[in-house]
């Protein structure tokens, strides 16, 4: 998930080492040294899908985890070749939804096939949603095609959490219509998807970062997130709990007003900024109704794989199955999530998009050290990790974990995790970046990962220290980012003509689904545009005024 962030640095003092940490390195390190090698023979990307959740032995499973993926299907590379005029991207300008060149009437009036057909590669939520648009107003044959089941993918790897609380305008307005669509859909559905509105609280020790963290919050609140409420000590105003009507965001100021709201929370936090249009929801339940409600539209599943697009004289014609099924199709649209630049390349266009590893964790928290009712909890300044000096030796020993002996980036992040009696919490921590070439499913884990995300959340939650001696057993599984370099989302038309792409969704796919997925099918079907449609247009990358503002200086990342 993407959580926003803010830059300094904070040091926590080294703490004294655990007994049993020596034997634990030792093993995680010869584990490590085991992945990275069996790595380096692993090829391009390896399919396809497997279980959600992996129990690791201890805390990881290991060798044989990484011996299943070795004999893993390997992916084949494109299998057909193309036919003549296909341009790359950056050869063509966008087609304008709006202009006389629109996709679909000239597929009607080409009277190739009595029904224009529409096929989508990929079930993800980028996939569903945007059948379920479509399907509302699409008068063809509409084809979801995925060699996996349904949301199966990265969809179900994700921590499910959203917010409107964007530093980028665009990516605000976006997310605000993206939370008023799931809304309306909880409000029809009494509340399926358990969309939830606890908010996400960012939490700082540095009190010389409070005045930028208001600058910030005020600059935010006025592109659109809603007020900014500032509170200091002995406040009476502040609601923590859900208010479904509230946005904007509530700044408490002093550590008693945050521990007097959150007490687990540790004594140096010094500032909290409750962003309140925010929280979490349950990514399966949502993409099934989308599903279910575009299968009643009359949209068709397919579960195979894509291996072809056939282009001819520039525009998409037919899109070809690894099930020996060929489906002529008028308007293609590529969902495919980490797959997003391989289908692109079907298509010869160079989709600007990269992949990058991300690691989640669950773990019963049987202590009960986090509020049951807490928001999601991010710790924003950036940290060192206390170790001891034996620790500190073993990590310095490998320039594979030297890294972790230095000032880590803020952002590790805490949600309780399901509902009722549940003792479950998610743990997060993006610590070190990851960037992918391959896709691997399912992904490589770390195997320093629990023990790494637990201490850098001990540090915003002390209680957690408990588990420093016997750490529940941990949950791990992860999935891919695919993103661009300005961290936004690809929604719109390709230079072929009846091709789209709608991906790119990076940590945000869940949030964004739905009003990403309204923006796509309003281009297809011709239909009014909403102010932020041209900030996310493939094309953006033609315009070196834009790639001078948001590539070079790469103002937002992925925070
Ligand atoms: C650890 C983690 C935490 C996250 N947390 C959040 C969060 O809190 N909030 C949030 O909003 N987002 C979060 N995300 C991001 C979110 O999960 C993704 O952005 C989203 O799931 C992407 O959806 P997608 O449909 O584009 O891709 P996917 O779900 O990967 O779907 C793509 C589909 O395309 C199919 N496919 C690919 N190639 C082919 C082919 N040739 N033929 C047929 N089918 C094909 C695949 O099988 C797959 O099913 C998180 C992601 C991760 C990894």
């Amino acid at each position: 998930m993407d959580v926003m962030n803010f830059n300094e640095t904070c040091h926590t003092p080294i703490r004294r080492g655990t007994p049993r940490f020596k034997t634990f390195v030792r093993k995680k390190l010869r584990l490590l040294c085991v992945r990275i090698k069996t790595n380096e023979h692993t090829e391009a990307s390896v399919r396809p899908p497997k279980p959600r959740l992996q129990k690791p032995g201890g805390y990881f499973s290991g060798i044989s985890q990484i011996q299943k993926r070795l004999s893993a299907e390997q992916y084949p590379q494109r299998i057909a070749s193309l036919q003549a005029n296909r341009m790359s991207l950056s050869h063509v300008s966008l087609a304008n939804p709006g202009a006389e060149d629109y996709p679909l009437s000239k597929a009607r009036t080409s009277q190739r096939t009595p029904k224009p057909t529409l096929v989508i590669c990929g079930a993800g939520i980028a996939g569903v949603s945007a059948a379920y648009f479509l399907s509302q107003l699409w008068k063809g044959d509409l084809f979801l095609v995925d060699e996996n089941p349904p949301l199966s993918f990265t969809s179900d790897r994700s921590s499910e959490c959203y917010r409107n609380w964007w530093s980028d305008a665009a990516m605000l307005a976006l997310m605000n219509r993206s939370i008023d669509l799931m809304e309306s859909l909880a409000r029809q559905t009494q509340n399926a998807f358990h969309l939830n509105r606890r908010g996400y609280l960012y939490l700082t020790a540095q009190s010389n970062r409070v005045e930028e963290m208001i600058s910030e919050a005020e600059r935010i609140a006025c592109q659109g997130a809603g007020d900014l409420r500032i509170h200091e000590e002995n406040s009476k105003t502040y609601q923590p709990a859900e208010t479904p009507k509230l946005d904007g965001a509530d700044l408490l100021l002093g550590n008693a007003l945050i521990r007097q709201h959150f007490p687990y929370i540790t004594e140096k936090a010094v500032a909290a900024l409750h962003v309140r249009r925010a929280g979490w929801l349950s990514a399966q339940q949502l993409g099934m109704i989308l599903l279910q409600k575009a299968q009643q539209n009359g949209v068709r599943f397919r579960r195979a794989r894509l291996i072809d697009i056939e282009v001819i004289a520039g525009r998409v014609r037919r899109a070809r199955l690894n099930n020996g099924e060929s489906i002529a199709c008028d308007i293609f649209v590529n969902a495919a999530g980490p797959y997003l630049k391989e289908i692109g390349r079907l298509l010869e266009v160079d989709l600007p998009v990269e992949n990058e590893l991300h690691l989640k964790m669950s773990l019963r928290d049987h202590l009960r050290v986090i509020g049951r009712n807490a928001p999601l909890l991010i710790w924003s300044d950036p940290q060192e990790l206390e170790w001891s000096m034996e620790e500190r030796e073993f990590l310095r020993a490998d320039p594979q974990t030297r890294a972790l002996l230095s000032t880590l980036p803020p952002g590790a992040h805490v949600r309780p995790e399901g509902r009722g009696e549940s003792q479950m919490v998610l743990m997060l921590w993006d610590y070190q970046a990851r960037p992918s070439p391959a896709v691997v499913w399912p992904p490589m884990e770390d195997p320093l990962f629990a023990e790494v995300v637990l201490r850098g959340l001990m540090t915003m939650l002390p209680g957690l220290r408990a588990y420093g001696k016997k750490m529940p057993r941990p949950q791990l599984d992860g999935g891919y980012y695919t993103h661009t370099p300005d961290n936004r989302p690809l929604i719109g038309a390709l230079s072929i003509e009846g091709a789209y792409v709608l991906g790119a969704l990076s940590g945000f796919g869940i949030m964004a689904a739905c009003a990403a997925a309204e923006l796509l099918a309003a281009q297809i079907l011709d239909k009014p545009l909403p102010t932020y449609a041209g900030e996310f247009t493939p094309q953006r990358y033609q315009d070196a005024a834009y790639v001078a503002r948001f590539v070079n200086d790469a103002p937002f990342g992925q925070l």
